[in-house]
């Protein structure tokens, strides 16, 4: 691999792109499928979350507010509505999960992993993406606040 390889981040790109089209793809076959949601009950959602020891899956931090029921392999991606395929999250850790697939989230950790890295170094990159991020996330919770979402 030609490590200045001007490409390689266009064809990094088009690796996320055909990632996303994976996950397209699972979601309209689980439509066409006619399979519906359904909500767990109070019962069910007390063995999601003694699972865990209330601890949430994608974070590993506790559990002490409110928590969403996650799909373990996710609904669209053809995931069952009983207790076993659900594990306790964060509302926001399962917010920013969403209904990547395990690839897209691994890439998904990978990316913050380097960022995170490049920020707290100071790179050229780094700041870029520090002010650039900050910004967006301001806007983001300011959208919230208002309820614009
Ligand atoms: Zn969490």
């Amino acid at each position: 691999v030609n490590k200045t390889d001007p490409d390689i981040g266009e064809a990094y790109a088009t690796h996320l792109a055909a990632l996303r089209q994976v996950r397209r793809s699972a979601k309209q076959a689980q439509k066409a499928s006619g399979v519906s949601r359904r909500n767990l009950t109070k019962a069910e959602r007390q063995v999601v979350l003694q699972k865990t020891g209330s601890r949430c899956h994608i974070c590993g931090g506790l559990i002490d507010g409110p928590w969403q029921a996650d799909h373990v392999l996710s609904f669209s991606a053809g995931g069952k509505h009983s207790a076993d395929n659900y594990l306790a999250a964060h509302d926001i850790c399962n917010n920013y999960r969403w209904n990547y697939t395990f690839a897209e989230f691994q890439e998904i950790l990978k990316l913050g992993v380097w960022v995170r890295t490049q920020i707290e170094r100071r790179t050229s990159v780094g700041r870029n993406i520090a002010f650039q991020f900050c910004n967006y996330d301001r806007r983001r919770a300011a959208r919230r606040k208002s309820g614009i979402a």
